[in-house]
């Protein structure tokens, strides 16, 4: 069994719609289809959302109907037999009623996740429409009744795996399941989320519990690039990574593929496979248990990073010292992602400014502290990086009119990453795509 799983703008249209059940018919082997929600969808959930909790009922309204009224125009283009299309407005009402009476009921942070689940119920029903008119026999999986996290919003794959294997089972001659991707159940049983992106990590969710023979993420992009194709102009589609190798270039940005959907795909060692709706027959990329060979694969940038350095001649020769800084992070719930230290000064990247006045605060009593914001971490991501020849002096050559701010090396042997001020950052791409990639 597979597992197939299409993003919001291969679902966005119904001509995308049409191409999709084209693509997942194509072999013999069962599937199982996970969709996002239409693109733009829980964009435009998440501010009518907002504005039922500011109180703006007005503005949700207006919000809502906007929706409606895309979604009546996309039935009309997607099915063209009656009875289907009277189906699927029968769906259109039954989650717009949902919608406007909501409006009237007062908001709460549980209201908040019913109304994100919209997008993904409404996309698979009405695939599910449109494959019921093409005749294709095909059973949809409410991803409701087995994907579920636990109170740590953790997912729980030990139960995600018996339900779902008892939901197979009891569907053992059907061929083709459409699920929502993105949406589960949460430890009171309520409507709830894998987060902004999430489909991907259900996906993979999917494919670990069923230990598929593939998990396939169909985006608009022929795989994995070697750099940012949105900032440099030559970029090559990777053919294959490792799962670390793309754990670490999906966590430092490389946005095709949603961080946390690597582990449960490596953990039963599914592969997974980045290809492209807008081109099927391109290879894309693919991510197994092995890296295949050594060196470079890959650049990525995560932008939005602050850089904090605590620099104390108490830290000569003191123990326990690192351990009191770490601390304070943990104390705010702020992960940090680099670190360097010399002797008397410690340095670490975080991503997130909520609670740096905190933590800041905090850290003064142990010596001088020293933030700089606006900055960007660069990954250089590849199998035994570390051990690659030249690979250091290439990268310094590359980058030597960059004010690297800081440089992190040999934490983990795939990964190799220099802290720049964000606004050297397309910069910075380019040279290392040059003088790394030759391109
Ligand atoms: N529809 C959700 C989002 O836009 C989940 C996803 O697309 O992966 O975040
Ligand atoms: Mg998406």
């Amino acid at each position: 069994m597979k597992v197939m799983k299409f993003g919001g703008t291969s679902v966005g249209k119904p001509e995308r719609m049409h191409q999709v059940a084209q693509l997942i018919t194509k072999g013999d082997e069962p599937t199982i289809v996970v969709l996002s929600a239409l693109s733009g969808t829980t964009n435009s959930l998440v501010e009518i959302s907002t504005s039922l909790s500011q109180g703006d009922r007005m503005a949700a309204k207006q919000k809502i109907d906007q929706l409606e009224a895309h979604y009546r125009a996309f039935v009309l283009d997607l099915l063209k037999k009656e009875d289907t299309r009277h189906k699927a407005n029968d769906v259109l009402k039954e989650h717009f009623e949902f919608l406007n009476i909501i409006l009237r009921i007062s908001f709460s942070e549980a209201l908040n996740k019913d109304i994100l689940a919209q997008g993904e119920l409404l996309s698979t029903k009405l695939f599910s429409a449109y494959l019921e008119e093409q005749g294709i026999d095909h059973l949809l999986l409410p991803a409701l009744e087995f994907m579920s996290i636990d109170s740590n919003e953790e997912p729980q794959l030990g139960s995600i795996k018996i339900k779902l294997s008892q939901l197979l089972h009891h569907n053992n001659a059907k061929k083709l399941f459409i699920t929502q991707g993105y949406i589960c159940r949460n430890a009171k049983g309520e409507v709830d989320n894998l987060k902004r992106g999430g489909s991907d990590y259900t996906a993979s969710l999917i494919a670990a519990a069923i230990k598929a023979t593939v998990c396939e993420i169909w985006t608009d992009i022929d795989g994995m690039h070697n750099n940012d194709p949105r900032i440099v102009d030559k970029t090559i589609a990777i053919k294959q990574l490792s799962f670390d190798e793309a754990a670490e270039l999906a966590y430092f940005g490389a946005k095709i593929l949603h961080p946390t959907c690597i582990w449960p795909a490596q953990q039963e060692n599914v592969p997974v496979k980045l290809l492209n709706t807008m081109q099927p027959e391109a290879a894309g990329t693919v991510i197994t248990k092995e890296a295949g060979s050594v060196g470079v694969k890959a650049v990525a940038a995560k932008d939005g990073i602050i850089a904090i350095k605590i620099k104390s001649s108490r830290m000569l020769l003191a123990y326990g010292f690192l351990r009191k800084v770490f601390e304070v992070f943990e104390k705010y719930h702020t992960s940090i992602d680099m670190i360097t230290t010399s002797e008397v000064a410690v340095s670490v990247t975080i991503d997130s400014d909520i609670y740096l006045l905190q933590i800041v605060r905090e850290l003064e009593p142990f010596g001088t502290v020293d933030v700089e914001q606006q900055q960007t971490i660069v990954s250089i991501v590849g199998n035994e990086i570390a051990q690659t020849e030249d690979v250091l002096q290439k990268l310094f050559s590359a980058v030597k009119e960059v004010p690297v701010t800081m440089v992190s090396y040999g934490g983990s042997p795939h990964n190799i990453s220099l802290l720049v001020p964000s606004t050297y950052k397309t910069k910075t791409l380019q040279l290392l795509n040059k003088g790394l990639f030759g391109l």
